[in-house]
């Protein structure tokens, strides 16, 4: 295993002038089930190592796995949210491999009798769809996971010894697998991406998995080749593993093109093989070589029944789908009136939800926009930290905007209002009373205030008198600045004209 940060890299325009990108994505997502796949054993993420295994997820002689009806449920319902073909006859299969994180020296995997065939997923970038058809859904059994001690990348390479934790053995796993996904060209990479994301979602809003990447509960195989411009046949392709970030996703593709046409335009030739990726460089390494099917010698599983949905079962998980992103979507945008561009926005900064809640808590689409696009996503972004991460609630979000609609609050205070709530000192309408920042009405301070003013300034009056009446400005100024701002500026103007002007 060799580090390649060194590879000769092209441009990226440079190779869409002469190469064709066609990309492939397999991703796994660990269901959230209460037990495992074929056992008992609980599947709680973060548990003492070993504490959460049995006969069967070791793979103990004698064992005998039994299917978890709620798996199957799951992965049904994630083929009927992508459009597939529900299997009336379905298989589980054995895929042999050696390898120390699997006890039983087999997955209980599915091969030639998946449950769910045949589907698509359209994806938008930058205004165009993009229609990434699936192949298959399939379920299958996660793996145990190996701890490498005392090396300093944690990887393999380098390491004193290894540790198994087969907590995570048997854990269901579905495996979404598309079709090439030829014509995305320049943005193959995004193209990449927006599909993770979205079926991201779509596995969200079925409640299925809690899609963590960061803790491997969504786990993407990046599938990328190369095909000169104008020929049909496809080149050969490397499968970037377990890349775990959106981000990575699109770099991961970006990397590929551009270390694969370097190789072809010396003459090389790309080498079927996995990939590791490299958060750091941006770059990939190579793996190993890629096996064939053949390879797995796979066989159905003589220990466990075939599948046979019925029928009737199916419509019924079908009809109880819940509202999918892109519908959910295109629902709030003509109810809020916004663009699609406005939507895409929105999504992007994880702010859909949040705004959603926070007019459903009683406040105007445009003003729940406004401040969560605003004042809120540039106080996430100088915090490093996520929307939804921050310490406001779409309903304070809402009442923050009640106060500023009935005249409690101006949008200058309401922002000191932002730093009372995020500073954990209670809802607006508490820290407004408590730090007096609700807007002067024409109190005896306001009007003590304004003759203030007037008072101090004979120049600026005798100016206003002779009919330069815009000068008033700056004694407005004036007023707001002695009130800390808390004066109305309209109420300070009219108070001001009455006075000066006799009007
Ligand atoms: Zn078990």
């Amino acid at each position: 295993m060799t580090m390649t940060t060194g590879d000769r890299l092209v441009d990226l325009d440079e190779v869409l002038t002469r190469y064709e990108p066609v990309i492939g994505l397999e991703t796994h997502v660990e269901l959230g089930t209460a037990s495992k796949m074929f056992c008992g054993c609980a599947t709680t993420f973060g548990a003492e190592p070993n504490t959460q295994t049995c006969p069967v997820c070791l793979g103990m002689p004698g064992s005998l796995p039994v299917a978890n009806a709620a798996a199957i449920e799951a992965t049904i319902r994630i083929g009927l949210a992508l459009g597939c073909r529900i299997a009336s006859w379905s298989r589980f299969a054995r895929k042999n491999y050696f390898y120390p994180d699997i006890p039983k020296g087999f997955q209980t995997s599915q091969y030639d009798e998946p449950l769910c065939v045949a589907g698509h997923l359209d994806v938008e970038v930058d205004g165009e769809t993009y229609r990434v058809e699936i192949e298959r859904v399939h379920l299958e059994e996660d793996t145990g996971k190996n701890l490498h001690v005392g090396g300093a990348t944690g990887r393999i390479h380098g390491a004193d010894h290894s540790l198994i934790d087969f907590n995570r053995a048997g854990i269901p796993l579905v495996e979404i697998v598309t079709r090439p996904v030829p014509g995305a060209g320049a943005k193959a990479p995004e193209v990449a991406r927006a599909y993770v994301t979205e079926l991201r979602e779509i596995v969200q809003a079925l409640g299925v998995s809690d899609v963590r990447m960061e803790q491997g509960s969504l786990r993407c195989d990046v599938n990328i080749s190369l095909n000169p411009v104008g020929t049909l046949e496809w080149g050969t392709r490397t499968e970037t593993k377990n890349v775990n970030s959106l981000r990575s996703v699109e770099r991961s593709v970006r990397f590929e093109m551009r270390r694969q046409a370097a190789v072809l335009d010396d003459g090389g030739r790309v080498v079927q093989e996995t990939r590791h990726f490299h958060e750091d460089t941006g770059s990939t390494s190579s793996g190993r070589s890629k096996e064939e099917a053949t390879d797995y010698r796979y066989f159905p599983e003589p220990d466990l029944v075939p599948l046979a949905p019925d029928a009737d079962w199916i419509e019924t998980l079908r009809a109880s789908l819940p509202e999918l992103p892109a519908a959910r979507r295109d629902r709030l945008q003509q109810e809020w009136g916004i663009s699609g561009t406005e939507m895409t926005w929105l999504a992007n900064a994880g702010a859909l939800g949040l705004v959603e809640e926070t007019v459903a808590a009683g406040a105007a689409p445009g003003d729940a926009r406004k401040w969560w696009l605003g004042d809120l996503a540039r106080r996430a972004n100088d915090t490093g930290v996520e929307l939804a991460e921050l310490s406001i609630t779409p309903a304070q979000v809402a009442e923050l905007a009640r106060l500023i609609s009935d005249g409690t609050i101006n949008d200058k205070l309401a922002r000191q209002v932002l730093d009372g709530v995020l500073a954990g000192e209670g809802d607006p309408a508490q820290i407004v009373a408590a730090q007096g920042l609700a807007v002067m009405g024409e109190s005896d301070e306001l009007v003590a205030a304004v003759e203030a003013a007037i008072a101090g300034a004979p120049d600026v009056i005798a100016k206003v008198q002779s009919g330069k009446v815009q000068a008033l400005g700056a004694l407005v100024g004036a007023v707001m600045k002695t009130t800390r701002g808390k004066a109305d500026a309209p109420t300070v103007k009219r108070m001001l004209e009455e006075r000066v002007l006799g009007s």
